[in-house]
């Protein structure tokens, strides 16, 4: 069995592999079965917040469910966030594993709950202050953590300037809200692409009715089309287009076309057939917003 810090190291790089993949999104019977490393099975996630895997001296993470009773946590405008203790014991063992992190510069991964039990894995995260009366910790997420070589000690690692900090924390609550978005829009539509029904949740994106760099474009599912890559990137491009009435049209050169079977049954002969809508009326595109956007490409 390897030592406690190079099975952390490889869980590190086991989350950085899926990254491209789910985009740091996991559901939570994912992190619950973990990962194997040798002859053993490493759990990524307990039951509650703070959890050391069998044999672990520090925390191997912490997470923060949606509905949890730990409120204090958030990421602040500081670009720090705020992790509440368990219970309200500052020697439990689950906190006082918190401060042997700090102690140890010893990095964490940060599980955020965005959705329905899939967590957003933040990481390395390291615990930078102890406030044993408002029984919490801050932490801090710190690239110099990222890219560790085998036999590296975390104490020797020089933690990196606040802006540093500060401003990969700004990165990550940029890519949480993202994340966030794609996971209530494709829930919304039960996983399945609202134009072509296919239900694979790895091929589907959350699709920006009025593109969030308007101020029009606000992350709600109303704004947004649960769609697979290829019509993601055909309504974006106008090669297609949906009206009020939720009907999908097909830009007029691209119908004159002749090629192969993905243009003519994955886009051509979807000309005029019907969205597949959420069921609850609250989460259907927003007809405005559509009309804007049909205007645009009637335009094309
Ligand atoms: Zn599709």
């Amino acid at each position: 069995m390897q030592n406690e810090t190079a099975i952390r190291m490889a869980i590190f790089h086991w989350l950085k592999s899926w990254e491209p993949w789910n985009g740091g999104i996991f559901s939570g019977s994912e992190l619950n079965n973990g990962i194997q490393i040798d002859d053993r099975r490493i759990t990524l996630k307990g039951q509650t917040g703070i959890w050391f895997p069998q044999g672990f001296s520090v925390p191997l993470s912490i997470t923060t469910s949606n509905k949890g009773p730990y409120q204090l946590d958030d990421i602040g405008d500081d670009g720090l966030v705020t992790y509440a203790y368990r219970g309200t014991d500052p020697d439990h063992r689950d906190n006082r594993g918190l401060r042997d992190a700090m102690r140890t510069r010893t990095p964490l991964v940060y599980f955020k709950e965005v959705q329905n039990h899939k967590y957003q894995a933040i990481w390395p995260v390291i615990i930078i202050d102890d406030f044993p009366g408002q029984l919490c910790v801050r932490a801090a997420i710190d690239p110099a953590y990222r890219d560790l070589r085998p036999g590296t000690q975390f104490g020797d690692i020089d933690v990196s300037p606040l802006d540093v900090r500060r401003y990969a924390w700004g990165q990550t609550r940029h890519r949480l809200h993202q994340n966030a978005f794609r996971e209530m829009v494709v829930s919304a539509y039960d996983d399945r692409c609202a134009i072509c029904r296919l239900n694979h949740p790895e091929l589907l994106d959350a699709a920006h009715i009025i593109p969030d760099s308007d101020e029009r474009g606000t992350p709600v599912i109303p704004n947004g089309l649960s769609l697979c890559k290829i019509h993601h990137a055909a309504y974006d491009k106008n090669i297609l287009g949906i009206d009020p009435e939720y009907r999908v049209h097909i830009r007029e050169d691209i119908l004159l076309e002749r090629d192969g079977p993905m243009l003519k049954h994955g886009i051509q002969e979807l000309d005029g057939s019907s969205l597949i809508l959420p069921k609850r009326v609250a989460e259907r595109p927003d007809r405005e917003r559509l009309e804007v956007r049909f205007t645009e490409f009637r335009s094309a």
